[in-house]
């Protein structure tokens, strides 16, 4: 019964995902030839067709992966993959005396690592063809190897101390397992969220103050006035890796951080600046990431005690293709479930970017109010043309994937805003 309601669903959501992808295509070529009124004085025609151009190449790479990874995860479930890995384990270590956590750990190490090798090809294409030929990638394959290397070993850091957690609480803590491993996973996350600005994004980056002359003063004043510790403001030098212009608002308590790429410091004006300092800092002021932390404990929970109910159950593995009376059992309903569920939640992403792009909204309107909306307006402009984002996206696309509303809608809605 699960194995054919599991099949259903992931073609179901393979099928949803071509089907928006080809729409998205589909949109943005029939408005490949004109501008936008909006914003015809604004971009150029060749710089709405690069974007267009640059926004179908990355669907079609994105349909192509979205297939391979319903094969992988076919593979690795209904046609035995996991089961195989385990069983290897099994013979490679019968003559050891390793434990029953390394050994899962290492079970799902191991399928982290297929996952991962899947992945590769794609994110060496996307960066050093795709990317490359849009004229956005400055990253050399030396950097590409480096980030990986460093990255794998912060997933090992941070990741291998959680699992042992997680696995040992299924084990020992009794029927209830699934609530205490909510509550470590809540205090991990929140341990992690807020040391990532201060400790892991400077393995990649340099943070410097935001200290241009003629910006300190007005960074300060608005930092000040919106409540926010000035030095908290940094520049990255995103332009290591891309020439794709952001600027994000991350941590909370002492390590709350707003970011700019230097990419778009050197591409706005000192009061458009100041206009994005201000859509950041309504990110802060709103309470944004506590916010959406909050959201994500209340849904984690939600699916551990699913889980809890899971993986009682035989049905459970034997309708994706696992033995359950292995010994692995936990860390194997774990990661069935890590596997499945989302082909199971896909339908409700529009819900997820509904939320995000409230929020986008609402540091907007927060930004109006606090300093000339207009500025707001050419950054944004400046921005969605600098990273070739379309203007002319289809709206059910839009709806699935994008966290940050459409240019258009969002500059209406700015324009529009009340003083
Ligand atoms: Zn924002």
């Amino acid at each position: 019964m699960l194995s054919v309601s599991f099949a259903i669903a992931l073609l179901l959501c393979v099928a949803v995902k071509l089907w928006l992808g080809a729409r998205q295509a589909q949109h943005v070529l029939a408005h490949r030839c004109e501008v936008p009124a909006r914003f015809r004085d604004a971009i150029t025609l060749e710089a709405h067709q690069k974007a267009a151009d640059y926004t179908v190449a990355r669907v079609r790479l994105n349909a192509v992966y979205t297939v391979i990874e319903a094969v992988l995860l076919v593979g690795l479930t209904l046609l035995g993959g996991i089961q195989y890995l385990d069983d290897s384990i099994a013979r490679g270590l019968a003559h050891s005396n390793v434990g029953a956590l390394p050994r899962q750990v290492l079970l799902i190490v191991l399928v982290l690592l297929v996952s991962a090798l899947v992945d590769l090809p794609f994110s060496l294409y996307r960066r050093f063809s795709l990317e490359e030929r849009f004229g956005f990638n400055r990253m050399t394959l030396g950097l590409f190897m480096r980030d990986l290397l460093v990255s794998s070993l912060l997933a090992l850091v941070f990741g291998a101390p959680l699992l042992f957690g997680v696995l040992y609480l299924m084990q020992a803590a009794g029927r209830l397992w699934w609530l205490d491993t909510w509550l470590l996973f809540t205090s991990y996350s929140l341990f992690v969220t807020w040391l990532y600005p201060v400790l892991i994004a400077p393995l990649f980056n340099r943070f410097t103050p935001l200290e241009d002359g003629t910006l300190v003063e007005r960074v300060r004043a608005l930092s000040t006035r919106c409540g926010f510790v000035a030095k908290g403001v940094f520049v990255m030098d995103g332009s290591r890796r891309s020439s794709h212009g952001n600027a994000y608002f991350t941590g909370f308590g002492a390590n709350k951080r707003i970011v700019f790429f230097d990419t778009l410091v050197a591409r706005l004006s000192a009061s458009e600046i100041e206009a994005v300092l201000a859509h950041e800092l309504g990110h802060f002021k709103l309470h944004h990431v506590v916010k959406r932390l909050a959201w994500s404990f209340c849904a984690s929970l939600l699916a551990l005690a699913l889980l809890g109910y899971l993986i009682e159950t035989d049905w459970f593995y034997l309708g994706l293709g696992v033995d359950p009376t292995l010994a692995t059992r936990n860390a194997v309903g774990l990661m069935l479930f890590l596997l499945v569920l989302p082909v199971f939640t896909f339908l409700l992403s529009p819900l997820f970017s509904l939320g995000s792009r409230r929020h986008e909204f609402e540091a907007d309107a927060y930004a109006a109010h606090q300093t000339d909306r207009n500025e707001l307006v050419q950054a944004l402009v400046k921005l969605y043309q600098d990273n070739a984002a379309t203007l002319t996206p289809d709206p059910l696309h839009s709806a699935f994937f994008d966290s940050h509303p459409p240019a258009t809608i969002r500059i209406a809605r700015l324009e529009a805003a009340p003083t």
